[in-house]
């Protein structure tokens, strides 16, 4: 499958739309609702070009039909349910039947043996177990790959440690931050992880992080890590994986339909340029999802992996339409000011971007770790670096900062996702 002509995976594609579309209009309430407002029939879908005639679904129209409201089978046969992570009101609820449950397990072992996972690996599992797919998902689908799977959950991280040199971990999934913050845990406790763990590979994911990030953490466990994309709505994780040459990441086709769209107009942009992903479900039985914003931002490689698969790939979300920040005009990622950090060596590991007004005037505020090695009790001879890294957030994003240099391992850290942005300012 990973391997197939694109011809046959499109015609794949559409034989599984079909069904998918004859499913929601006879067993889902939202989408009978919608097809009915918009004039659709399953009928009358003709090739996969027909697809822009379905609106997309929001994660509103999730949240208004919560907690059942899409769901095409009877709870008889639904068998678990899952959770996004949601910073507001309710969260999305997800569920899944049987079969969705074999078969996303079937996409994670999938990805796991793409990256050279095999079933003498140890796995440790270091996301959250719970209502967050990161955990169950994953769990499952490690083990239908074989591997000796160790459901450790995120947090405690001592007992992390010793886990993975109690059992000679090979493998860990993990959030970029998290793996940092254990970085800073090992070194504390004069654990060397290039020479005293087994590591060999990572998983990184559930957050927008950048390359230089991924290569310090390579570099710090002496590892290789490799991008991991997915959300709740869809799969979980298993939707799109990096592959040997970690040069985007395969976005699995045959059980997802991809689309980039420019986010204010919705239209559909071709491959190359960046947008917001959207995406179809088109093998899930309880709850597909027909057109769904993900808010994320990323573009398609244009060209093909050199790995011969046929399934295109996306590149580095860059982040999320809502993530976002304008400060006096200026459009800001986090993501970017990370990579521009991450880019100096002089940085250490972590940073938080504090957005105020004075006055009337909007500021960004950057606190920045440095190095270990660089702090020798006082930062008053970093005054220099401080200037440095103003110069160079400036030059590359338009913008003056504030840049405040601060201790290692002394900002707030996490073992789950990572919150990057304070927003102080008062509408
Ligand atoms: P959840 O549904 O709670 O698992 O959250 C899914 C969201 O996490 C996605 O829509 C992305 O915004 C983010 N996410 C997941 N994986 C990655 C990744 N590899 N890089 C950047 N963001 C990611
Ligand atoms: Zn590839």
């Amino acid at each position: 499958m990973e391997y197939i002509a694109r011809e046959e995976l499109e015609k794949l594609q559409f034989l599984r739309l079909k069904e998918t579309l004859r499913r929601v209009y006879k067993s889902s309430p939202f989408y009978k609702r919608l097809f009915k407002e918009n004039g659709l029939k399953p009928l009358n879908f003709k090739s996969l070009k027909d697809l822009p005639q379905i609106p997309f679904t929001t994660r509103e129209d999730l949240r208004k039909n919560f907690p059942y409201g899409f769901l095409t089978l009877p709870l008889n046969r639904i068998v678990r349910l899952h959770t996004s992570t949601g910073t507001t009101g309710k969260p999305k609820a997800i569920f899944f039947s049987k079969k969705d449950i074999e078969n996303s397990a079937g996409l994670i072992a999938r990805s796991m043996k793409m990256t050279g996972a095999k079933d003498k690996d140890v796995f440790q599992n270091m996301m959250s177990y719970g209502l967050f797919t990161g955990g169950l998902i994953f769990h499952y689908g490690a083990e239908k790959l074989g591997l000796l799977v160790i459901p450790a959950g995120a947090g405690n991280t001592e007992r992390q440690i010793e886990l993975m040199m109690d059992f000679k971990t090979t493998i860990i999934h993990i959030t970029p931050s998290y793996a940092l913050y254990l970085a800073d845990i090992l070194e504390e406790k004069g654990i060397n992880p290039r020479k005293n763990l087994n590591l060999r590979m990572a998983y990184l994911g559930a957050e927008p992080y950048s390359e230089s990030t991924r290569q310090k953490i390579e570099q710090i466990f002496n590892i290789k890590a490799f991008n991991s994309y997915g959300l709740s709505e869809m799969n979980g994780p298993g939707v799109a994986f990096e592959c040997q040459f970690k040069e985007g990441m395969h976005l699995w086709e045959d059980n997802f339909i991809l689309e980039i769209i420019e986010p204010s107009t919705g239209k559909v942009l071709p491959d190359g340029e960046e947008g917001e992903i959207v995406l179809t479900s088109i093998n899930r039985e309880a709850m597909p999802i027909l057109r769904y914003r993900t808010g994320d931002i990323a573009f398609v490689y244009p060209d093909k992996c050199q790995c011969g698969r046929t399934h295109r790939r996306i590149s580095r979300i860059k982040g999320r339409v809502d993530d976002m920040f304008i400060i006096r005009g200026v459009n800001v990622f986090p993501s970017e000011v990370e990579r521009i950090l991450m880019s100096l060596s002089e940085v250490g590991r972590n940073y938080q971007i504090i957005l105020e007004r004075e006055k009337s005037l909007d500021v960004m505020r950057v606190k920045v770790e440095i190095k270990k090695e660089l702090f020798d009790g006082s930062l008053e001879h970093l005054r220099g670096l401080e200037e440095k890294i103003k110069a160079k957030l400036k030059s590359e994003l338009m913008l003056t900062p504030k840049v405040e240099l601060v201790e290692p391992a002394t900002l707030p850290r996490t073992t789950g996702k990572a919150k990057r942005v304070i927003d102080k300012r008062e509408i």
